[in-house]
């Protein structure tokens, strides 16, 4: 059996979900910012200031704004999206996580191979955490930083050993340099916060730099990716295995019963990606 999150029918929408202004370490002021995410026509855009909530009141505009916020933890950053009451930094990881979830917000592991020791986040720390939704498998902000912006190894590592959690590509805007590197396609039933939460917290949602999927759907046992502006996709399997891949926008992945998950990967120009949610296989 074939278990994944793109369920149902409804509409793709785009948004970033860690963005910073000048009440941290951005040079955007928080109206600045939003009009630049509304020109490029995003749906939405979760604001993360470091370790506060910042209010988005008296903004008129036609994007749907998210509370959120980066928090500091004993252990390295997390964020939080839909936050409603500030948490405080520096306590123990578990504890940040617990009071986001207590909020109904989303913890996400922030970009866990920052720094010149590709180590912001200690692997045997994001695999003893319970109940964040996920971790940043691409943070735009890290391109230009030590570090690499992607964590799809630390990933493939949770997944592979039975942490099941979900992949999330952000900007991390600071400024003009970091807008629209990473992103989030989410898939909603309707146009409202709600909605866009939930559908992050349950996987209906794929991670893209660059390429934008138009189907990712399964039968009993074929898995069926398209993308629009893909030249090659790959099928991964545990431990970061490459099962099959496709020079091609269209692909098929037929099951065999003993993956144990299978993620998908496209890539398209100018090294842009795209990654789905895992398949799990149930044998
Ligand atoms: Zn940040």
């Amino acid at each position: 059996m074939i278990l994944h999150p793109y369920v149902g029918s409804g509409q793709w929408l785009r948004g970033n979900l860690h963005a910073h202004t000048t009440k941290s370490d951005g040079v955007f002021q928080i109206e600045e910012l939003v009009r630049n995410y509304e020109a490029l026509g995003y749906d939405f855009l979760v604001i993360t200031d470091h370790n506060k909530i910042t209010p988005i009141e008296n903004i008129n505009t036609e994007i749907l704004v998210l509370l959120g916020s980066e928090i500091s933890t004993d252990k390295g950053h997390i964020v939080a999206v839909n936050l409603k009451e500030p948490i405080k930094p520096n306590q123990p990881s578990q504890e940040v996580i617990d009071a986001i979830n207590a909020q109904g917000g989303i913890a996400i592991i922030a970009h866990p191979n920052w720094g010149e020791n590709f180590c912001h986040w200690q692997q045997e720390d994001l695999l003893s955490l319970q109940d964040y939704a996920g971790i940043e498998i691409f943070n735009g902000n890290i391109l230009r930083d030590n570090g690499s912006p992607l964590a799809s190894d630390r990933w493939d590592m949770l997944l592979s050993r039975g942490h099941k959690c979900w992949c999330y590509a952000v900007d991390d805007t600071h400024n003009e340099l970091d807008i629209a590197n990473g992103w989030m396609m989410v898939l909603v039933d309707e146009i409202n916060a709600d909605s866009i939460v939930k559908a992050l917290r349950e996987g209906r949602c794929y991670a893209s730099s660059g390429v934008f999927f138009e189907a990712i759907e399964s039968d009993e046992t074929n898995i069926r990716i398209v993308a629009r502006n893909a030249d090659r996709i790959a099928f991964v399997g545990r431990n970061g295995r490459w099962l099959k891949w496709v020079n091609d926008k269209f692909a098929s992945y037929r099951v065999r019963g003993d993956e144990s998950y299978i993620r998908v990967e496209a890539f398209g120009p100018h090294g842009s990606m795209a990654w789905t949610q895992p398949f799990f296989i149930v044998p």
